[in-house]
């Protein structure tokens, strides 16, 4: 249901709180109308090896969830009787985790007769981005552990210019660094650890670039990178250098043709990979060359968080769109050019 007419009155006491558990993370965060964010709080699960495994992970979210949910409210200082709706994200995402944010979300809403509202993940990262740095109307590369793509509002919604056609882009990071031994440290992600191996690096490696009209591909990438590093005739600070220079000048290539494309006058970096001071630089490098202003997630916000879900929840609400339980079910493939956003038009 969407009204395009603005409701909203008294922004600043109310309060939307928001769910997110798409995949390793869970997540609340409080946020008021006017997009104050009162707390952003989270617990993760760190597999004891491998991969996310996704009814694993659900289990960490159902144990953790109360614990955080009260921190949140304690951190806010506020009742949960002063909350004006429940937002979750509803996909895309690992369905088992998913599933466990929106049961506990429907609980919530239910418990306090509030509506729910059921929120994009990946638009939750654009929009997030645009609160904290400003940007109105970007070009965006949003990179993370499960999402690759490059979007730019057009025609009503935000359409996909490029993606990639395979694994994303933080997905090949963590792959690469634990087929080569990385160890997870707590506090420290893969992406990171392998950001500063590169820094180290010397010698350029070539490797598979495949970029596809406006889509990409990393599988291939990371393969050969593992390879390499395995015929023994080179440092791992080598294969992490290229290996970044490889990935990030792709997503880079479609981010520059998407802005010369819809000659936006912005670029917007989001998502967990943003973090990485190499892939930043390689966008301000493009957005200097094209005149428009770079934007960067600070680094609080690049993660999935729960003040994005609330944020993204808070938009949309004031714009009427609510999300009656009976049609909450999740959306694993949910892509973003299939979400209203009357709040850009
Ligand atoms: P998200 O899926 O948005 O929660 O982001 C998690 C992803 O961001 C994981 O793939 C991490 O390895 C990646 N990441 C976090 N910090 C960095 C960094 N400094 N450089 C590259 N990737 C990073
Ligand atoms: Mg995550």
């Amino acid at each position: 249901m969407v009204n395009t007419q603005k409701t909203s009155s008294d922004n600043e006491s109310r309060y939307c709180l928001g769910i997110e558990s798409t995949a390793d993370d869970f997540g609340v965060g409080i946020v008021n109308f006017d997009g104050d964010i009162l707390t952003n709080t989270v617990d993760s699960y760190v597999p004891m090896e491998g991969g996310i495994h996704p009814r694993e992970a659900a289990r960490h979210h159902a144990e953790v969830a109360s614990k955080v949910l009260c921190r949140a409210l304690t951190d806010a200082n506020i009742k949960v009787r002063d909350l004006t709706c429940i937002a979750f994200s509803m996909g895309p995402g690992l369905g088992p985790c998913l599933r466990t944010g929106a049961t506990v979300a429907r609980a919530l809403a239910s418990y306090l007769q509030i509506p729910l509202v059921g929120v994009n993940h990946s638009i939750a990262h654009i929009e997030i981005g645009k609160l904290k740095t400003g940007a109105v109307d970007p070009v965006t590369l949003y990179v993370s552990g499960g999402n690759t793509m490059v979007t730019a509002f057009e025609s009503k919604r935000y359409r996909v210019f490029g993606e990639t056609l395979d694994i994303a882009l933080g997905n090949c990071l963590d792959v690469f660094a634990r087929h080569v031994g990385l160890k997870n440290q707590r506090g420290l992600p893969f992406g990171a650890a392998v950001e500063q191996l590169a820094l180290k690096g010397k010698n350029f490696i070539p490797l598979p670039y495949v970029v596809k009209g406006m889509d990409l591909s990393l599988s291939g990438l990371l393969t050969a990178a593992t390879m390499q590093l395995q015929r023994g005739n080179c440092t791992l600070e080598d294969v992490c250098y290229s290996l970044q220079e490889h990935a990030f000048s792709m997503v880079a290539e479609v981010t520059e043709r998407a802005l010369a494309h819809t000659e936006k006058k912005e670029v917007l970096l989001t998502g967990g990979v943003a973090a990485n001071k190499r892939l930043q630089a390689m966008l301000e490098a493009i957005a200097e060359e094209h005149n428009v202003r770079f934007n960067v997630v600070p680094q609080k916000f690049a993660t999935d968080n729960g003040a994005m879900i609330a944020w993204t929840g808070s938009l949309a609400y004031t714009y009427g769109i609510v999300t009656p339980i009976e049609e909450s079910y999740v959306k694993l493939r949910w892509r973003v050019d299939k979400v209203d956003v009357p709040w850009m038009n």
